[in-house]
């Protein structure tokens, strides 16, 4: 053992060690030290192969930034400390000629933010300290190779030298001295690149590249703290809500080299496969090289697994072929790290000279499919219990299980085909530039963006865009990696595309695609097509079944849909939904045909006139009422009744008004007068809702009979008695309800009568205006009150907060972006608000009936953060569009799960 160098003494302690014996952080403290920084901690702890160093801790870049972008003079004495206690482990010294310690200064925040900040690598290096890694290393071209790469590294993020000028130097070298540009150089040639590489560095800034090992070190250190605030990091934390005050720490870890020769590598490895969660680990290394190389995707890398390769025997480049050893140990620490972890990890490791180094651990990103199927085989493994495996899916995230993949029959022509590095296909106008990705990308018309390969840069043209395809990189690259987080379709290194970025044009062989073609890509297979292929929706099996059934479960609120056509009931019905909670039978009537019938009954002068355009709609709602009733057999069906706001229905072209008119038998002028009496300044508070019901009864006569009637003929056909909840719309008073639900029971003992058959039917309504909520006692009270509530929230948001759901737009986008909401209330429910109201009404309604049953069906029935406040509130359902009834489920019983915690 080395004596331990004493630690000076400060009021704040700025500066964390790890190392064998010396490790003071560990996971817990990623806070302070940010995730790369906690997580080395903890491999140091569990004695695993962790190069020495130390992390200077996330607060330091709050007092760097408050400081005018300075660090604190008092950091210095334990930045001296933590880098001699590292000498000390390493037997080396920073800046010592003969024996020079080199370290890299990476960033590292709370969260994971890959690529977006800076790093830089083999720091220490200067004219003298060159000779003696040289000597070290009996490897004078290694040191030298070592040497250039840090001037680059180091000009480009420190000094602010842009690196395609070193580039350009080190091509020209190779070209004047008649060199390939793949040659590797030797010694010699790097010592006179390197004269050239300081000359430049002189030319743009003015002073020559620093000598000073220290100097380098402080002035990096800045940099580092600095890129917390460069473009694409705030970029990247908008877009994952990353708190720009968590700041990033700052490790600094003695330098281990995978490009010392060929028993040297440097790896990126994942516990388990990314893209599918299969139990099997998945990764690449490139041998002779330095960690940024992989990521980059400049050099195409080699996967780790034999089993990886494709020719008979397996890949012969894997790293379990050519190192069998170092793999094997590599193996057992990978397993080590998941056990003690509890989930997939994604690990950074330098192998030199045969010596495995694990240099970064942190939990892998994966495509949502892979997230379930690893946490259910978790669970099933006894690593994690079910519970931890629910709680951990963001149930939003169960939408990029919904991409679609390409159709089986598809006879696109296949251009190319690249590696699978984020699943589901896409199809788009190709674009080159992030740029035109934004521009160009519409809500109907998307875009795939191609590119060289992808950097940080890119990112905000990633999000605009479809698919992401890229000619160079690997499964880890950073298009891969970002692509998978974000949910995007992604095919990488698909080497045979020559891409063009003047021309805008990209060529496989002969075939020539432009700026604005539309390509498919598949990242399910790597391959790419010409022209858009057709697609197919996923199933959803396996582990995805086998996760929701333990959702469901632990949940209590039970989960329906909002649909309105057999088509929808079906796929929710496929989603598992347990009902409709809400039938808007105003959209049967959106179909060209059917609008024609609906504006006669709506523009007719008189009584007479809507029941002759009700009997033509009565046969078409009986039937669409039927097909729901059917696929929903013995479950509840929520029917409401009409509620449209007239200005949606009323024609306005000359030809819809003509159409309209010689269904009525009137002239056109007269029908236009009638249009312009039924005009309303307000419509969504106008004549809509149990209103329209009231002033024309015929209305409810009409949909009730359709409704009782298919319940009747459903039940013929499935054997199963639909349980029917009739709502009604848009009630205030008592009055309103009492009304329209008269009108419903007598249909119902007439139906009744005629077909001899008993229906079960409840009728309640829906509780959106003020008054409702407040008068709920009121309205649920007595054998003939309301037999449930179902919370509109789309319509009590709008008019509780006295805002048109119409025109909230561009105000909610002000105040979201000023800061004067932090949430679209139209979107998750306004909590102290609307939900006060909810509150009250859920409180009175039960005083009155204490089996009132409660649901909500507003778009924030699919909003997780809203879910879990109608699970607090106690509700029986939520019911929301069929493609959220997976992301409610799974919503609702992490709702349960923190229910049970708190
Ligand atoms: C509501 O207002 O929340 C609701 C579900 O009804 P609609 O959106 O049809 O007005
Ligand atoms: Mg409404």
């Amino acid at each position: 053992m080395t004596a331990k160098s004493p630690i000076t003494e400060t009021k704040e302690k700025w500066v964390y060690v790890f190392g064998p014996g010396r490790t003071e952080g560990g996971a817990a403290l990623s806070e302070l030290l940010g995730g790369k920084g906690a997580n080395i901690a903890e491999m140091a702890n569990l004695n695993l192969p962790v190069p020495p160093g130390f992390t200077i801790i996330t607060q330091v870049c709050h007092a760097f930034f408050t400081r005018g972008r300075e660090l604190p003079p008092s950091l210095r004495p334990q930045v001296a400390d933590a880098l001699s206690a590292v000498g000390e482990i390493t037997g080396m010294g920073f800046g010592d000629t003969q024996n020079p310690l080199l370290v890299s200064v990476r960033s590292g925040a709370r969260a994971s933010m890959p690529g977006m900040m800076d790093t830089i690598l083999n720091l220490g290096l200067n004219d003298l300290t060159v000779n003696g890694l040289s000597k070290r290393a009996k490897d004078e071209r290694f040191a030298y190779d070592c040497y250039r790469r840090f001037i680059q590294m180091y000009a480009d993020v420190v000094l602010g030298v842009d690196h395609g000028i070193f580039e350009d130097i080190l091509e020209n070298y190779k070209n004047l001295n008649a060199m390939s540009l793949d040659t590797e150089l030797e010694a010699d040639d790097w010592r006179v690149v390197i004269d050239e590489y300081k000359k430049a560095v002189v030319e743009n800034t003015g002073e020559p590249f620093p000598q000073d090992t220290n100097e380098q070190l402080w002035r990096a250190i800045s940099a580092v703290f600095g890129s917390w605030q460069n473009a694409r990091a705030r970029t990247y934390r908008s877009l994952y809500t990353i708190p720009d005050a968590w700041g990033t720490a700052v490790n600094i870890q003695a330098m281990v080299f995978g490009n010392l020769g060929d028993t040297s590598a440097t790896g990126v490895a994942f516990t388990r496969n990314p893209s599918t969660g299969e139990k099997e680990i998945f990764g690449e290394y490139l041998r002779n090289a330095q960690g940024e190389d992989v990521v980059s995707g400049v050099r195409t890398p080699q996967p780790l697994l034999r089993s990886a390769g494709h020719a008979p025997g397996g890949s012969v480049n894997s790293l379990e072929a050519l190192m069998p050893d170092t793999f094997e140990q590599l193996k057992g620490v990978l397993e080590e790290l998941e056990k003690h972890y509890g989930d997939m990890q994604d690990v950074e490791f330098t192998i030199e000279n045969g010596k495995l180094w694990m240099l970064q651990t942190r939990a892998g990103k994966r495509t949502t499919a892979a997230a379930i199927k690893i946490a259910a085989d978790l669970a099933v493994e006894g690593i994690i219990t079910r519970e931890e495996a629910v709680s951990r899916i963001d149930p939003l995230a169960l939408d990029q299980l919904l991409h679609p993949t390409i159709a089986p029959g598809a006879t696109n022509k296949v251009i190319t085909t690249g590696l699978p590095a984020s699943p589901g296909a896409a199809s788009g106008l190709m674009v080159f530039t992030p740029e035109d990705a934004v521009d160009m990308a519409s809500g109907e018309v998307g875009v795939i963006l191609v590119r060289k390969e992808t950097s940080p840069e890119d990112i905000h043209g990633m999000q605009a865009a479809a698919g992401i395809l890229t000619a160079r990189g690997g499964m880890t690259s950073h298009a891969a990696v970002v692509a998978r987080g974000m949910g995007r379709p992604c095919v990488t290194g698909a080497g045979a595309m020559r891409i063009d970025m003047d021309a805008k044009t990209m060529r496989v062989g002969s075939l020539v695609f432009k700026k604005g073609d539309t390509i498919t890509i598949d990242g399910t297979t790597g391959r790419v097509f010409a022209g858009a292929a057709s697609m197919r929706q996923p199933e959803l099996t396996g582990s995805f079944g086998i996760l929701m059934d333990w959702a469901d479960s632990i949940r209590k609120l039970d989960v329906r849909a909002n649909a309105d056509t057999q088509h929808d009931a079906r796929q929710a019905r496929d989603f598992g939904a347990q009902g409709i909670g809400l039938s808007r039978t105003e959209h049967m009537f959106f179909d060209e045909e059917r609008i024609v019938a609906m504006r006669e009954m709506i523009l007719a002068q008189d009584a007479q006139g809507r029941r002759q355009a009700l009997q033509k709609t009565l046969p078409m709602q009986r039937s669409d009422f039927k097909s729901l009733f059917e696929v929903m057999a013995g479950l509840p069906v929520t029917i409401r009744l009409l509620d449209p706001p007239l200005h949606e229905f009323l024609p306005h072209e000359d030809r819809d008004i003509k159409a309209v008119a010689r269904e009525l038998g009137v002239e056109t002028e007269k029908l236009k007068i009638r249009i312009s009496e039924l005009k309303e300044f307000n419509p969504m508070l106008g004549f809509r809702g149990c209103r329209l019901g009231i002033v024309y009864p015929e209305i409810v006569q009409m949909q009730a009979r359709a409704m009782f009637e298919a319940a009747v003929e459903a039940l013929k056909t499935t054997g199963q008695m639909v349980k029917l909840e009739v709502m009604v719309p848009l009630v205030a008073f008592r009055g309103e309800f009492d009304a329209v639900a008269g009108e419903i029971r007598k249909v119902a003992a007439s139906v009744e009568a005629k077909m001899g058959q008993k229906i079960a039917y409840e009728i309640g309504t829906m509780v959106e205006l003020p008054r409702a909520a407040l008068r709920a006692r009121e309205i649920a009270q007595g054998e003939e009150g309301a037999a449930f509530f179902s919370f509109g929230t789309n319509d009590l948001t709008q008019t509780c907060l006295g805002l048109s759901r119409d025109d909230a737009g561009p105000i909610l986008e002000t105040y979201l972006r000023e800061g004067v909401l932090t949430q679209d209330p139209f979107v998750s429910l306004d909590e102290d608000g609307v939900g006060a109201l909810i509150r009250l009404a859920i409180e009175r309604g039960r005083q009155a009936n204490p089996d009132l049953k409660l649901g909500i069906c507003g778009e924030h029935g699919g909003d997780p953060r809203s879910i879990a406040l109608c699970h607090a509130w106690g509700l029986d359902y939520v019911s929301c569009s069929p493609f959220r009834v997976p992301v409610a489920r799974l919503a609702a019983a992490q709702a349960a799960l923190k229910g049970r915690s708190s």
